[in-house]
């Protein structure tokens, strides 16, 4: 198989997008860590295969990640596929923004991907191959209404990955960013009763609604970012490097 003996790492590999990433490197053999803040959720996935592992790890906090990516490297070895997923959505108009909820938001997205991506490269030794892999989001291509934190923290990620894509160049390492629009999962579920109170519509009105978000009006499905993660995990796109591919049905 593909990825037998390779150990990845997915942050957020618990539920939805991350969810089906590790599924993925899981049936191609790799040994996954799977991570996030509820050890019942990711203990539950883990069970369902062999080759996923569950290690609760708070992306916000320092100590959490640094100690949880080394131990998972003690364990498994250096981690050559590195998945950057875990994250939050909070929106609401930008006046209303409290430093606090910048921050929240800042602390996972960003300074969650910073140490993510930090760890996981520390565990490498210096000639040894990998793939990391950021989840961005179409709000990291434009802006999102109602949502400036969430937009501000996605576009932030960009520039990781651009400037670690430089800065590796001499190392056999990629660096790539993936830009999903609206994929059916709970970040999206959890939106749709507001838009239903706002919109006075039903689940099925809020979820179309959601839709529309994406070029072709149709909500992606978890499946198809995973496609392409598998794809830059692949021998294949080895030279695919500061990359940002976008999966919204069309054009931002
Ligand atoms: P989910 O809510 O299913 O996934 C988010 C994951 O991140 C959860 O597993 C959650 O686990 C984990 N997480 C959140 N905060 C932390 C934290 N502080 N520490 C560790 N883990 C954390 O939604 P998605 O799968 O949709 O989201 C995955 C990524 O995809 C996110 O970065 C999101 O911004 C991005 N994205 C999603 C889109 C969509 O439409 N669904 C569109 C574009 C991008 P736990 O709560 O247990 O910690």
């Amino acid at each position: 198989m593909e990825h037998d003996g390779t150990h990845a790492l997915v942050t957020g590999g618990g539920t939805g997008i991350g969810e089906g990433i590790a599924r993925g490197l899981a049936e191609a053999g790799a040994q996954v860590t799977i991570t996030g803040r509820r050890a019942d959720v990711l203990a539950a996935v883990a069970a369902s295969h062999p080759n996923l592992h569950a290690l609760p790890m708070d992306v916000s906090d320092e100590f959490s990640v640094r100690e949880g990516i080394a131990e998972a490297a003690r364990l498994r070895g250096p981690i050559q596929i590195c998945v950057a997923n875990a994250g939050i959505a909070e929106g609401g108009p930008f006046a209303k923004v409290s430093l606090a909820d910048w921050r929240r938001i800042m602390t996972t997205n960003l300074d969650g991907v910073f140490l993510t991506l930090q760890s996981a490269l520390a565990t490498l030794p210096a000639d040894a191959p990998a793939r990391m892999i950021v989840i961005s989001s179409i709000a990291g291509l434009r802006g999102l209404k109602g949502a400036v934190s969430y937009t501000a923290s996605k576009h932030a990620v960009i520039g990781l990955v651009r400037g670690l894509s430089e800065e590796y160049m001499r190392r056999p390492i990629t660096f790539n960013a993936i830009f999903p629009g609206y994929v059916d999962t709970d970040i999206v579920r959890g939106q749709l009763s507001g838009l239903m109170r706002r919109f006075e519509t039903d689940a099925d009105g809020a979820l179309a609604i959601m839709a529309k978000g994406n070029r072709h009006e149709r909500l992606l499905q978890v499946d198809e970012i995973t496609a392409s993660a598998m794809w830059l995990c692949s021998e294949a796109a080895r030279s695919v490097n500061g990359q940002t591919i976008e999966i919204a049905g069309g054009q931002s």
